[in-house]
């Protein structure tokens, strides 16, 4: 079997390294991949970029591959999965009109709202309706939010009205290109953030393991925010009581009313959650795929073979099969290059990588190259550094010592990755 995986960050290498585990699989390709993609057993990186459909389908078919996994959400918002489709190819991820939950805010809260899924209540705007008596009548803190993809960034936490009417001004004015002719503006809600990942294929879902990301630059959580600098699973947040409550008030709902609206969604299908005080999931955003860097850790604990997971839901037999999960935590940190999350150095070379291979755990390429042999730099998030253990603190320490093995000029990395469930007692 030969897989091919679309993307180059840390999500598509363990995605890849994941797959080429799999005994039935003969090679993975990467498009494009990364240092670490280069260098991993049974994966060869092929220069196409996720950007250029027309060049994957063909990469595809003269090829022969037989399932391809899609990483980042641009190609899917483009249609990828339509375009495989159509080219009677096997793509996981689902197609372009579902793909809109993550390409389009206001579509997705028209979509929540339309099927009563918690949710900040919120209005949609263009320059041309934007109603600025609304936006005055409202209490604060509000919450600005460019429609389309803004890679992460397109999300302005206003304390004032005044602060939410020049976020909103500036998003019209083209400050995130198109991404920013609509905008959605909602209440600010108050809470403990949760991701939940699925995998779903139309009509089932199977859950993957719970996880939790660090969105901020700087340890106890301070800072600009980033892509993610760190990651855990298990997130002892989800109890079961909420897991079970996100499956009944959120997960479900969704496929059902996507299914009830003529979309039946195919793929992986990411909540982000803000848990009320009384337990009430809302959900912030849809993402159209995995989270990075939560694929990283959530990978390390999936036993199971990806990719038969992933052809059971390209035949609607998810309700067939389940996942096993290796038992212990698994964290990830983030080394990131200077000056992320803004302009960074790249070129720089990382040294360290082959003693860290030497230990348990295992170091995620990201934004890195291979040139003559050496591993350099070429990102914002450069590698994520893994760690497994019985408990959350066991495995941050694995990781830890990954991490501190490496080293290239400025390279910058949290030092708290997963405090909150290492403070937190194991979930009941
Ligand atoms: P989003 O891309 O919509 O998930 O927003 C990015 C981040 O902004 C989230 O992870 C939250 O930390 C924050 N956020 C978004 N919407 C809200 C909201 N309605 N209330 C409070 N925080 C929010």
């Amino acid at each position: 079997m030969k897989v091919l995986i679309v993307g180059a960050g840390g999500r598509e290498h363990a995605l890849a390294w994941k797959c080429a585990a799999a005994a039935r699989v003969t090679e993975v390709l990467v498009a494009p991949g990364n240092a670490g993609t280069a260098t991993e057993a049974k994966v060869r990186n092929v220069n196409v970029a996720p950007a250029d459909l027309a060049a994957l389908v063909q990469l595809a078919t003269r090829e022969r591959v037989d399932l391809t996994i899609v990483g980042p959400e641009a190609p899917l918002v483009a249609g990828i999965a339509d375009a495989f489709a159509a080219a009677g190819l096997k793509c996981f991820g689902p197609r372009r009109s579902c793909a809109q939950l993550e390409g389009s805010k206001a579509f997705a809260k028209e979509f929540l709202r339309h099927h009563g899924i918690p949710t900040a209540r919120a209005a949609t705007f263009t320059r041309e309706n934007f109603d600025r008596k609304w936006l005055r009548a409202q209490r604060t803190p509000l919450v600005v939010k460019a429609s389309g993809l803004a890679a992460g960034k397109g999300v302005v936490i206003a304390a004032s009205t005044d602060e939410a009417l020049e976020a909103a001004e500036a998003m019209f004015a083209g400050r995130f290109g198109a991404a920013g002719r609509e905008v959605v503006i909602e209440e600010f809600l108050p809470g403990e953030e949760a991701s939940f990942i699925v995998i779903a294929d139309g009509v089932h879902v199977l859950p993957l393991a719970t996880s939790q990301d660090h969105k901020r630059l700087q340890d106890g959580d301070s800072g600009p925010n980033t892509g993610g600098m760190g990651a855990y699973s298990p997130a002892p947040v989800v109890t079961s009581a909420l897991h079970e409550r996100i499956m009944r008030e959120v997960i479900e709902p969704t496929i059902r009313g996507l299914a009830s609206d003529g979309i039946p969604y195919a793929g992986f299908l990411y909540a982000g959650l803000m848990i009320a005080a009384d337990g009430t999931p809302n959900v912030l955003e849809f993402n159209c795929r995995l989270g990075d860097p939560e694929t990283q850790p959530i990978l390390m604990r999936l036993e199971s073979d990806l990719t038969a997971l992933c052809e059971a839901a390209l035949a609607g037999r998810l309700d067939t099969v389940r996942a096993q999960w290796d038992a212990r935590a698994a964290l990830g940190v983030v080394l990131a290059a200077a000056g992320y999350p803004g302009q960074v150095r790249q070129g720089d070379v990382i040294t360290g990588l082959e003693q860290a291979a030497r230990l348990p755990g295992k170091i995620f390429h990201a934004g890195t190259r291979l040139e003559s042999g050496r591993v350099l730099t070429s990102g914002g998030r450069v590698l994520c550094a893994v760690g497994l253990g019985t408990d959350v603190a066991a495995a941050q320490r694995q990781a830890y010592a990954l991490a501190d093995l490496v080293h290239w000029p400025g390279v910058q990395y949290r030092r708290d990755i997963g405090y909150r469930a290492v403070a937190r007692r194991p979930a009941g």
